[in-house]
């Protein structure tokens, strides 16, 4: 593959060449993105992306100046924003194609996916002809009934409307799920050097940059990579903390060696079905496919030697209230219970509803704020009067097995915003959080809107590993990882069908062994259980 990959792109140089100067190199740019979250009964639908994210042409190269906010709310400068920074430093004119993205969820229905990659492919018709393109992709994304990875879907129809004559760069979120079709045909391709990430707009412009310099012929990318039967999760992949902080200093240092265009390590999104899953490295050199292969080899086994790091203890829900009624650094600010098994940010529902039966039961000594989605519960008690006392079964998310819970509350305040509408249930000192849309507390706007004032409670539970804390930096100084029972569980990792043994489900010394058969494997050893028959869309039990 690599003697083909290098071929081409020393043909592809030569004809580009013999075309410089003949008129300005014209790049266009889009994004399709999103992480999936298989154990969701959600599906992503058309409607996430449009609450989201969704823009196209000019309302997209709109945001994609320095002045603009591409991802509204959340980032103003994204990976589209460095690329096009890369492009107009390099004096190269942009086409804006199209851009989604949606909060991570269950997989997209095949209907959404067609919506996006029909987008994205007829405005790259009309775009007329373009030297290169790039994307900025997950490579965790999902779609119902799709045995493959949608990312290497999205990069060979975009291949076969451009033709071998133009490069094709793509940058992946660090946790991508490496496998050859997302490397398939293309030219550069990079990932995110940060977790949490906030490298995304640095992102885009690496890739522009490596992106033209192909184009003027002054790079000929190779590629080489390695798959690791191995995934870790549970916060021990922070990029500036032990142990993965050598890990990201060497990667940084590999792209300052020369002859070597990029180095990345994908670290996978564990909750999505593929049975392929697995952590991956790649390098790619300017035409020496054995500096290539040598360097991937010592990145895999600088990678695999942070394989044995211990996860931090997960607490039962009982145990956790325990602390916090123990807890001294209460009287500083509440504590954060994070529920690990129920991470919205990772494509979970956020319908969990063992906190309020725990805080119900055994919780009444404890001023507790908890976010469940119900939009059952949003429906029935939306017209009520605030104030009103309401007999309120708590079901949580259609389709998640959680247990049902028996409430006498009384609705205290409701809130309609761009997630959605909220009612808040008061039940005693517990204070719970209904959504008709996944509950991301990463604010603590998100309770003031309800009329609560965060510092007044002695626990929060929160949907988030990470992006809460810098918004809470001042209000909350204790966080408790807390299991439960969801779909971003990491206990039910060790249960998941894989295509070879997987560190540390299975301990391994060595990951030489399995690493052709994980390379190689399809990304479902089985047949996809279907949404239906996985009781997405049956009644729920
Ligand atoms: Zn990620």
């Amino acid at each position: 593959m690599i003697a083909r990959t290098l071929g081409l792109a020393r043909q592809l140089a030569a004809l580009r060449r013999g075309r410089a100067g003949a008129r300005p190199l014209r790049l266009a740019y889009g994004r399709i993105f999103h992480e999936a979250c298989a154990g969701s009964p959600v599906p992503t639908t058309r409607a996430d992306f449009e609450r989201l994210h969704a823009l196209e042409g000019d309302a997209l190269a709109a945001v994609t100046t320095l002045r603009g906010s591409e991802l509204a709310g959340y980032l103003p400068a994204a990976e589209l924003t460095g690329f096009v920074q890369a492009a107009r430093l390099a004096g190269v004119d942009t086409v804006p194609l199209a851009s989604a993205m949606a909060v991570p969820g269950g997989p997209l229905t095949a209907a959404c996916f067609a919506w996006l990659l029909d987008g994205l492919l007829a405005r790259l018709d009309a775009a007329g002809p373009v030297d290169g393109v790039y994307l900025a992709l997950h490579g965790s994304m999902e779609v119902e009934g799709l045995d493959e990875a949608p990312e290497a879907v999205i990069l060979r129809r975009v291949r076969e409307r451009v033709g071998p004559a133009v490069a094709i760069a793509v940058s992946y979120d660090l946790h991508a799920n490496l496998t050859a079709g997302l490397l398939d045909g293309v030219d550069v391709m990079i990932g995110y050097r940060t977790n949490p990430h906030w490298d995304l707009a640095p992102t885009g412009f690496r890739a522009g940059v490596r992106l033209i310099r192909v184009l003027r012929g002054e790079l000929a990318p190779v590629h080489a990579w390695r798959k690791l039967p191995m995934v870790l999760g549970g916060g021990t992949t922070i990029d500036f903390l032990a142990p993965m902080r050598g890990v990201f200093r060497y990667l940084r240092q590999l792209e300052t060696r020369p002859g070597v265009i990029s180095a990345s390590l994908f670290m996978v999104h564990p909750f999505t079905s593929a049975a392929n899953l697995g952590w991956a490295v790649h390098v790619s050199t300017d035409g020496d496919p054995a500096l290539a292969e040598r360097l991937a080899d010592e990145l895999a086994e600088r990678v695999w030697a942070t394989k044995d790091v211990a996860l931090p203890p997960m607490l039962a829900i009982d145990e956790a209230l325990d602390q916090v009624r123990r807890s001294r650094r209460r009287t500083l600010g509440p504590v954060t219970l994070v529920d690990v098994d129920d991470i919205v940010g990772a494509g979970a529902p956020g319908g969990n509803t063992r906190f309020v039966q725990a805080l119900v039961a055994r919780g009444g000594d404890l001023a507790a704020y908890v976010p469940v989605h119900d939009p059952a519960a949003v429906a029935a008690l939306w017209d009520a009067p605030i104030g009103s006392a309401h007999r309120v079964t708590l079901r949580g998310t259609p389709g998640y097995d959680q247990p049902p819970v028996e409430l006498d509350a009384t609705v205290a305040a409701r809130h309609e915003g761009d997630f959605g509408r909220r009612v808040r249930l008061d039940v005693g000192t517990l204070r719970i959080a209904v959504g008709d849309q996944p509950p991301l507390p990463i604010h603590p706007k998100f309770w003031r809107e309800l009329g609560l004032d965060p510092r007044k409670a002695d626990l929060l539970v929160t949907k988030n590993f990470f992006h809460y804390r810098m918004f809470f930096l001042t209000t909350s100084f204790v966080h408790l990882p807390v299991e439960s029972a969801g779909a971003t569980s990491l206990r039910s990792l060790r249960d998941r069908r894989a295509a070879v043994p997987v560190h540390p489900s299975t301990p391994l010394a060595d990951w030489r062994a399995h690493e052709p058969a994980l390379r190689a494997a399809p990304r479902l050893e089985a047949p996809r259980a279907t949404a239906t028959a996985r009781g997405r869309h049956a009644p729920a039990p």
